[in-house]
């Protein structure tokens, strides 16, 4: 018996049908994983027990339909996507398993047996934050609807042990820790002992007699999969993430060097394997950092690759004679950007070392069966490896890819000559002298045979500027697929309350599965009733947050107070310092105001969560900002009431769902032309939050499916941007007096003595990106208080508000990865949907 007295073994019997709804047997299969499954002590059945051993039951149910799912489709044989991806934010998957699964009240009341409520258990998982932010995150709920869909499709990803960095907030700004979210080990996760692919790295290459080659000697590591089932909504149809852990071999353990005493040496190369997985994004400063990076793609290309042709030659075997031009008649590869890249030499190295198919053969069955997605158009997040380090890495590779950029120049010289000038810049290779490098876009988008961009504006600008060049080449190769999230989780599970009132409304669930139901919310959008419910959704929403936000903070916030949210990764393109100095405007002037003047402002609690990465010191600042200004302002008795500043630490996805449903502005608020989408504006919107914002990535799509009158719009569009670039540059720009009002503040030490002259001087002359104010933060905040004043105004109004909410909920249809998926699987994977019975 455990010290608070409760005790699993008391309660129930032990054994029960684990694929039972009964609340009684569920408690009863809860209890028998507390009992036998020997993590922890039988006679302990607190929360955290409680939680692994109600984990454990799922995954037994969750295990029976993945194998039930995996034999359907070895039967059937159908076409099935891979999706590549160095990053997966999957978060926490107990309510998000049990909610798909649609077993919540069973599993809330067997918990209540056992004398636990449901969300309190759920509470104690550990995110699984193995990827950074928005492509980690929408890898995940691509994953999500593709098992919903019923596709036959699933995901690749590595299993680091370190996922991304937890953040704590101190005197100094952000500091980072390990985030051990293995420490206990993970419930979802099933080791696969079965499927090990061996990965080289470094060698060299052989000749054989007859010509081919191949890649010998260096050193060998294992490649052990570890598949985390992925249940769909309400169907059978269960997928897998598969994610590929580093291990030495036994053979490279040197017995006789440890016998010798010399420990180290010894387990030389085992501690060299571990390192691969050991964290996600390693800091590539220094030369060994760059080469654990490309070592950590290839390590997921080369063993997913393994792993697919493998699963090809079965499911073909027994089935006649076959050929490898079938090949992308049955497989599709999809590249979560240029992170995966060297999947393609990779395939074409097995394709012609290991299977013996000639070039042009290869070439095809490689070019029809991999696309690629572009995430960025920011020129330093465009991958360029060192060719050296490459050649020194991976020798067969870089041969490969040699040969590449030669038929590539070759095919501009016989049939292109009008685009040989541009040839410099289009090449997969980059051959200057003091910097030769393998330019991963250009490589992906010779070789794939679709490219995407991730919202309409955002494909648009690849097709007219980034790869504008290639589109003459091959006018159909790229397409737009606006990005998605999964209505699921970011409503359905998050915001039960008003899920609930959506569905009674409606009178129907389906628009889970069917988000463009939601439109029908609009005929409601001005009924008292609807409102009165929805607005009482919204505050119970917002209360759950304020409860939370004095827990992690020790701010407390008051729930009739506009709930403004930024949260995303801080980087100076999204602008949470237009944020701040917005928000230290408003401070200064609310201290000037009268008392009496004062009473009629609208009273605002921003929030502004995101982590910055560890060497990034600009976005480090930015971080230090925001607390010391919160610091000043939350205890300033004058004007606290009417304005509070809080930094949410450690933004994570449990953390993001819990933020969204209780906001009700939204900043997404980037530099147009240089978000590629942004996902968290679909989900606020999806949540009755409004958005200010600029005409950037899917905002853009957004504003138009919501309403125009529903958006608070501002700033420079992107094909302003340039153009206003050259005018800083030329001292054209002349700053708004509120601007410089508010960045003087600042340097006037009313937020502390940290010098933040870096930071503001970044906004002026010549720093930043070379220019001052790349960013044009400057040029946009006119535009932005006066956004801001627009939506303290519609605040006020608390029927428009509500109204205005509504419209966003009802108008967010589009933005389900629902519809991503279709058609990604229809117009550029070709897979159709292929059902468990
Ligand atoms: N990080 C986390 C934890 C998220 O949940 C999301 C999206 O919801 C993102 C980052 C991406 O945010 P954004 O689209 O604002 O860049």
């Amino acid at each position: 018996m455990a010290e608070n007295g409760k005790s699993a073994t008391e309660k129930v019997p032990a054994v029960a049908n684990p694929l039972s709804e009964q609340p009684s047997e569920i408690a009863s299969n809860i209890n028998y994983h507390a009992q036998f499954s020997p993590h922890f002590s039988p006679f302990k059945f607190e929360p955290e027990q409680a939680f692994f051993a109600t984990a454990e039951s799922v995954r037994d149910r969750l295990v029976k339909q993945w194998n039930e799912t995996f034999l359907h489709y070895h039967k059937v044989d159908p076409k099935q996507t891979y999706y590549l991806s160095m990053e997966y934010l999957q978060g926490r998957a107990l309510t998000n398993a049990i909610g798909n699964l649609d077993i919540q009240n069973a599993y809330a009341e067997a918990l209540n047996k056992l004398g636990h409520e449901l969300e309190e258990i759920a509470e104690q998982e550990k995110d699984a934050a193995l990827g950074n932010g928005g492509l980690g995150r929408l890898a995940s709920c691509f994953l999500d609807s593709m098992a919903t869909l019923n596709l036959p499709a699933w995901g690749y990803g590595l299993r680091y042990k370190y996922g991304l960095f937890k953040q704590l907030i101190t005197k100094q700004g952000q500091e980072e820790i390990a985030e051990d979210w293995l420490e206990k080990f993970s419930p979802w996760e099933v080791v696969r002992h079965d499927i090990v692919f061996p990965v080289r790295f470094f060698g060299s290459i052989e000749i054989n007699p007859d010509g081919s080659r191949k890649w010998v000697g260096g050193e060998v590591v294992q490649a052990l999969a570890y598949d985390v089932p992925i249940p769909g909504y309400k169907t059978k149809n269960t997928i897998s993430l598969r994610l590929w852990e580093a291990k030495g071999r036994a053979e490279d353990f040197n017995l006789f060097q440890f016998n010798d005493g010399q420990y180290e040496s010894a387990a030389q190369l085992h501690s060299r394997a571990q390192q691969i997985c050991a964290v996600l994004y390693p800091g590539d400063a220094t030369e060994d950092g760059k080469l654990l990076r490309l070592k950590q793609q290839f390590f997921l290309c080369s063993a997913s690759l393994q792993d697919i042709i493998l699963r090809f030659k079965e499911r073909r075997s027994g089935k006649g004679s076959w050929k490898w031009s079938e090949f992308p008649s049955k497989v599709a590869v999809q590249l979560n950007d240029t992170h995966p890249t060297l999947a393609i030499p990779e395939l074409m190295r097995l394709l012609m070392d290991d299977e013996r198919l000639g070039w042009d053969e290869a070439w095809d069955v490689t070019t029809r069966t991999i696309a690629y997605t572009n995430h960025t158009v920011l020129p330093e997040a465009l991958e360029k490896w060192s060719q050296p380090v490459m050649w020194k890495l991976l020798p067969r590779h870089m041969e490969i890819i040699e040969e590449i950029d030669k038929r590539f120049l070759a095919m501009i010289n016989a049939t292109r000559p009008d685009l040989e000038h541009k040839l410099p810049t289009m090449r997969v290779l980059d051959h200057n002298p003091q910097k030769p490098v393998v330019r991963m876009a250009n490589l992906c988008v010779v070789s794939a045979h679709t490219v995407n961009g991730v919202a309409q504006l955002h494909s648009d600008i690849l097709k007219a500027e980034l790869f504008a060049d290639y589109v003459s080449i091959w006018p159909t190769k790229f397409q737009n697929k606006t990005n998605g999230i999964t209505p699921r989780r970011w409503l359905r599970f998050c915001s039960p309350k008003l899920s609930n009132i959506i569905t009674k409304w409606l009178k129907t669930d389906q628009w889970l599965t069917n988000l463009d139901l939601l439109s029908g919310l609009r005929e409601f959008a001005d009924n008292a009733d609807f409102q009165d419910e929805w607005a009482s959704a919204k505050m119970a929403n917002k209360q759950r947050l304020a409860q939370y936000i004095l827990l992690v903070t020790g701010v407390s916030i008051d729930p009739n107070s506009l709930f403004d949210i930024q949260v995303k990764r801080i980087h100076e393109y999204k602008r949470q310092l237009l944020n701040i100095l917005g928000a230290i405007y408003r401070y200064k002037k609310l201290k000037e105001m009268s008392p009496e003047l004062r009473k009629n402002t609208t009273s605002r609690t921003i929030m502004i969560g995101g982590k910055a990465f560890a060497t990034y010191t600009n976005a480090k600042r930015i971080v230090k900002l925001v607390n010391d200004v919160g610091a000043v302002v939350n205890n300033d008795p004058e004007v606290n009431s009417y304005l509070k500043v809080v930094f949410v630490p450690n933004y994570n996805v449990s953390v993001a769902e819990m933020l969204i449903p209780g906001s009700e502005l939204s900043q997404h608020i980037s530099t147009a032309g240089m978000e590629a989408s942004g996902t968290s504006n679909m989900k606020f919107a999806l949540n009755g939050c409004l958005i200010i914002g600029t005409l950037d990535g899917a905002n853009v799509e957004i504003r138009e499916e919501i309403g125009e009158e529903n958006f608070f719009l501002f700033g420079a569009r992107a094909d302003e941007v340039p153009q206003l670039r050259k005018d800083r540059e030329n001292g054209l720009f002349k700053p708004d007096p509120r601007f410089e009002e508010a960045k003087q503040f600042i340097r006037s030490g009313a937020f502390g003595s940290y010098d933040y002259n870096p930071l503001l001087d970044s906004l002026e002359g010549n720093s930043g990106y070379g220019r001052g104010d790349y960013f044009l933060v400057g040029h946009d905040f006119p535009g932005y208080m006066d956004a801001q004043a627009r939506v303290d105004e519609a605040y006020k109004d608390r029927k428009k508000w509500l109204k205005m909410s509504i419209l966003s909920t009802a108008g967010s249809g589009k933005f389900s990865s629902d519809r991503t998926i279709a058609q990604y699987a229809k117009e550029i994977w070709n897979i159709e949907e292929c059902q468990v019975p």
